[in-house]
């Protein structure tokens, strides 16, 4: 059977595909989206129950598309957040084919051959808009055990989930650190093995932090002007949605412990690092409220409170350096450890050698091959909801660009 040929396929239907068809939508452009399982797959099946947007609902918009809500200042939950993403792909009908997986893209001729579960199809130009969150990354620490549950935070749907008993939670990013939350509040004795991250205000002087970022100009920081700190951001939407701070978190039972680095038997290893992580979450908050305090000169309200610092627990100034799991009774080991490329199906020269796509502003060296959704692709917001449409324009402005030079 010949292949099937289309201008160009959007591997992927999350948030970065559907607001690459609706670019091309809009410029009369010819293309088909594969999505291997559902629209919105990933905020269905590898998000937990009690997740919350970090954006209140305001912010949340696709290009003329904004979300649904009867309270601005509120964050969705994950299903309505998928929910959305299809609304929005339904509202331009895009041209989307779930339940088909690329299983690899190679080149042919100036175009693409990409061989799907559902046959091959040629492609002028491809978009790659397969997630910045692909593979969870869990590290080999811990060998497989009878009496501990080990998952991954994209398996983490509810607490009643896990079986009984004593938690530890690897990792203190955004996931991480509300999964350990909510685990908390639901009854469990949570350890949390604290590594780098950065922890931002959710409100300050009045306003939420996405309303400051929006307003200054933040969300739109270029990746040419990217910090060198790259380290996890957390703030949170859960319970209306709050700053983390971690030594409140001891307030409410959690026991907080320094990198995870090693275990032999039943006992696992921790570093010496707590204080140090905790002081590098501190000072990206501290700076953030000098920054805002710029920002509000001499008209907003004063918020003293927003410095205040709980003092150390004693888990912070006499630090556990090793657990006996088995006696802490530990049921499961939560790995919020994050997530690693898996673009193992792309038969061309375009990876570097850690496996990310080289790429600028989502356009590769090999002409007519995109990536979308990525990570600081070209913006602070590239990998949000609201921000992935500037840079799915930008791809298809190139698209459309490029084709008007072949057909003059
Ligand atoms: C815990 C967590 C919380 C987050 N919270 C927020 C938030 O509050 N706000 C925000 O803006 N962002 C948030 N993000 C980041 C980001 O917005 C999401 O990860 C979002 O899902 C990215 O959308 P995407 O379309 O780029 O990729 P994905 O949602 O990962 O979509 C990629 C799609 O490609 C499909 N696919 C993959 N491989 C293939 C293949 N070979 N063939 C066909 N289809 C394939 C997948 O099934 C999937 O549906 C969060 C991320 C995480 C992990």
């Amino acid at each position: 059977m010949p292949a099937e040929c289309v201008d160009t396929l959007i591997i992927g239907g999350g948030q970065a595909g559907i607001a690459m068809s609706h670019q091309l939508t809009l410029r009369g452009r010819q293309h088909v989206v594969l999505e291997r399982a559902r629209v919105a797959e990933r905020w269905r099946s590898e998000r937990w129950d009690g997740l919350r947007f970090q954006f209140p609902n305001w912010s949340v918009t696709f290009p003329g598309f904004p979300l649904p809500h009867s309270n601005p200042d509120a964050f969705a939950s994950a299903a309505e957040i998928a929910a959305f993403i299809d609304a929005f792909a339904r509202s331009f009908a895009a041209p989307v084919r779930t339940g088909v997986a690329v299983t690899a893209l190679r080149r042919a001729g100036e175009g693409f051959l990409a061989e799907t579960s559902a046959g091959v199809i040629e492609a002028r130009h491809v978009v790659v808009a397969t997630g910045p969150y692909q593979r969870p990354d869990i590290p080999a620490l811990l060998p497989p055990r009878d009496d501990i549950v080990q998952l991954h935070a994209s398996a983490y749907r509810a607490p009643d989930q896990l079986p009984e008993g004593a938690v530890l939670v690897v990792g203190s990013g955004a996931s991480g650190a509300q999964i350990a939350e909510e685990l908390t509040r639901a009854g469990r004795q949570i350890y949390l093995s604290v590594g780098t991250h950065r922890r931002f205000p959710r409100r300050y002087r009045g306003r939420d932090l996405i309303r400051w970022w929006t307003d200054s100009g933040v969300t739109r920081t270029p990746v040419e002007k990217r910090g060198a700190d790259q380290s996890p951001v957390v703030f949170s939407g859960a319970y209306g949605g709050h700053s983390i701070d971690f030594r409140a978190f001891v307030a409410d039972g959690m026991v907080l412990l320094g990198r995870a680095e090693s275990v032999d038997g039943d006992i696992m290893y921790f570093g010496d690092d707590l204080a140090a992580k905790l002081a590098h979450g501190d000072k990206a908050y501290f700076a953030t409220l000098d920054a805002l305090d710029v920002l509000a000169g001499t008209d907003m309200p004063d918020e003293p409170d927003a410095r205040q610092r709980l003092a150390d627990p004693a888990c912070v100034t006499h630090p556990i350096r090793s657990l006996d799991l088995r006696a802490a009774g530990i049921g499961t080991v939560l790995w919020a450890t994050g997530y690693g490329f898996d673009f193992g199906w792309i038969e061309i020269d375009v990876l570097d050698p850690t496996g990310a796509p080289i790429q600028r502003h989502g356009v590769s060296e090999v002409p007519g091959l995109y990536f979308l959704g990525l990570a600081w692709q070209s913006a602070l917001g590239s990998a949000t909801l609201t921000g992935v449409g500037n840079d799915a324009a930008l791809i298809a402005e190139r698209i459309t660009g490029s084709c008007r030079v072949g057909t003059e």
